[in-house]
């Protein structure tokens, strides 16, 4: 499948990619998808993720910089593309001669690109960010009225098309959060007072995955689900990714690249954070916090650290990373009686079918949320993608 001496790589299944988008749209069956796939889809490969969920049905393809967007339209990909995240003096010319959608989140993002629209020669397609109450960026609902009179002051000249109003939750993992309702009212007002001003929305959009998964009332045209396209659970506490249909995409996988026999009282990893209490068998993992593994997966005489399969087909066993993790790899305690070899696979997390730990027991091991296990993994780890050839090119 790949160099047979990978010593570590991701697997990532884009026929689960697919499946996950397929619920969405399922969930969400009024609204278009726009699979959100910033920071190098949440570590599975931004460019083969994205073409699976345009296969799968998304319109739209969400991300937080300017420099992603122009690498999906650098990779030839046409599909409507959202931006949002960027400081005074990004490259919104090019966006927009690229045909991308930019979002305005404060007031002088306004004047930037209305600039940028006179320099690409073309009109910016705008998407109106409005802090409803995440207190993160987006234009105060005070705000509005003047931000929107001079939106709609250059549409009148010809520079932007105001396409829609977006906001994003701060309590969308807890559906029942009165904050949510909160959101949506103030959301509702906002949208009330661009059309009074005499802007015809294309979208309203504010919805992440677990809004797209619960709370039906903010779909509005269109949904912004990123994690549930890679198949995690955005609402752990509520159900799995079986509870609602999803398959996690992603297998982090290692081959064991030391396995030797140690005596009783032998230190294990930087600080001899574990000793081990009897003659026993150590394996070394060839994965450390150099590849995004977090340091907190670590274990201690007292606590196992995060969970592990180790070992091939039946006889594997659920394991936990033993001692520090270093950079470049970490240690397991496979007992006295191990028949593991050098070489042997350690499936670290995936899909849990197979009985493997999943990111979210990862993510739980580390005092986390699954989000960061994925994409936190580092450049160093090959990323191999299955099912890639049932995308369109
Ligand atoms: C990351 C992000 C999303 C996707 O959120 P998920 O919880 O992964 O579905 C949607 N909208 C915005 C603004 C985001 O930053």
């Amino acid at each position: 499948m790949n160099e047979p001496w990978y010593p570590a790589r991701a697997v990532v299944d884009l026929d689960a990619v697919r499946g996950n988008v397929r619920v969405l749209r399922d969930a969400a069956p009024g609204a278009a998808v726009m699979a959100v796939v910033k920071a190098d889809a949440y570590g599975h490969g931004l460019l083969p993720v994205a073409r699976a969920a345009l296969a799968a049905g998304a319109t739209w393809l969400g991300v937080a910089q300017p420099a992603e967007a122009l690498a999906l339209r650098a990779a030839g990909i046409t599909a409507r593309t959202f931006t949002w995240l960027y400081a005074p003096g990004a490259p919104l010319a090019e966006l927009v001669s690229a045909d991308v959608d930019v979002s305005v989140h404060a007031p002088w993002g306004v004047e930037e690109v209305a600039a940028a629209a006179r320099a690409a020669g073309r009109p910016a397609r705008v998407h109106l960010k409005v802090d409803t109450g995440l207190g993160r960026s987006g234009v105060m609902p005070d705000q509005l009225p003047e931000v929107v009179a001079r939106l709609v002051a250059l549409q009148g000249d010809g520079l932007l098309e105001l396409v829609g109003v977006w906001s994003h939750l701060a309590f969308a993992d807890e559906p029942d959060h009165p904050t949510v309702r909160g959101q949506a009212d103030v959301f509702d007002r906002a949208v009330e007072v661009a059309e009074r001003a005499g802007a015809h929305l294309e979208v309203r959009h504010l919805a992440n995955s677990a809004a797209t998964l619960t709370t039906q009332h903010v779909h509005h045209e269109l949904v912004r689900p990123g994690l549930a396209v890679y198949g995690l659970s955005p609402v752990p506490q509520l159900g799995g990714p079986d509870a609602f249909g999803l398959r996690p995409a992603m297998t982090l996988e290692a081959r064991l690249a030391t396995v030797k026999a140690v005596p009783a009282g032998q230190g294990v990893s930087y600080g001899h954070a574990f000793r081990t209490p009897r003659d026993t068998v150590l394996g070394d993992v060839p994965l450390g916090y150099g590849d995004g593994i977090p340091r907190h997966a670590s274990g201690s005489q007292d606590v196992p650290g995060a969970p592990i399969l180790v070992g091939n087909g039946p006889s594997a066993r659920m394991l936990h990373v033993t001692g520090r993790v270093c950079m470049d790899q970490f240690m397991v305690d496979l007992g006295p009686d191990a028949t593991e070899r050098a070489g042997d696979t350690v499936v670290l997390f995936g899909d849990g079918a197979t009985g493997a730990p999943t990111a979210q027991d990862w993510a739980d091991a580390c005092g986390t949320i699954s989000y960061e296990i994925t994409t936190r993994l580092g450049a160093r780890v090959p990323r191999v993608h299955l099912h890639a050839e049932e995308n369109p090119a």
